[in-house]
């Protein structure tokens, strides 16, 4: 189905900055809304139930698997999370632009369905730093932050399945890079068409 709104779904190992990035420009680009997936992990630090995530029960997300309420769910890191549906077709079906922030796996099954998504792959500048962030950020137990490490091998070589790749060494020039991603989007011919009925007409463009 064609939706005019824009679905992009930006990925990255944890520790890479993607959550800081994704946030940022929501804060600039009031057109973006983030979506709130579903975990059935528990709540870190001052995270609340229906902001960061809806915290969920094992048996809760069986449920909505079940029920087919998910877009896509994946399980990293030995949690499980999920995209629900609705909020996410109901955005886009009425010309808003959505941002999801999910794993690679999620993201290519988001691409499957959604062939127009916009799949953005973050890199970190380096493994060293990556292993930096995830101890500065204090979040994760040592055992964490390695198994976070070990699992980041096989998350950097999916960047080639990506649309867009933004090395995050420079937050704001990630940042710039990511509003330049969007605002491309919101230029194409069929975007502006429908952004300017008006002015297409008035033209005379068909
Ligand atoms: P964290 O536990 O650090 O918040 O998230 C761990 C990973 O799960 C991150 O890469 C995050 O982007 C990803 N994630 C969060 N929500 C979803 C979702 O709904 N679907 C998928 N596939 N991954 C998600």
């Amino acid at each position: 189905m064609d939706y005019p709104g824009n679905l992009f779904v930006v990925a990255a190992p944890s520790g890479t900055g993607k959550s800081s990035l994704v946030k940022a420009l929501m804060e600039v680009d009031a057109g973006v809304a983030p979506s709130v997936s579903h975990t059935t992990r528990a709540p870190r630090g001052q995270e609340k139930d229906g902001r960061e995530y809806f915290f969920i029960s094992n048996d809760d997300f069986d449920g909505m698997v079940a029920r087919g309420d998910f877009l896509e769910w994946a399980l990293v890191h030995g949690n499980r999370y999920g995209t629900s549906r609705r909020a996410i077709e109901q955005r886009i079906g009425s010309g808003g632009d959505v941002v999801l922030e999910i794993d690679w796996q999620g993201a290519l099954q988001i691409k499957r369905l959604f062939p127009d998504a916009i799949l953005v792959f973050v890199l970190p500048p380096s493994l060293d730093e990556l292993r930096a962030r995830l101890t500065r950020r204090g979040e994760d137990a040592p055992d964490v932050i390695e198994l976070r490490l070990c699992n980041a091998a096989e998350e950097l070589a999916q960047a080639e399945n990506f649309d867009f790749v933004i090395i995050n060494e420079i937050f704001e020039r990630a940042l710039f890079d990511l509003k330049a991603i969007v605002h491309a989007q919101r230029l194409k011919y069929i975007a502006q068409r429908r952004a300017r009925p008006d002015t297409f007409k008035a033209l005379n463009i068909v």
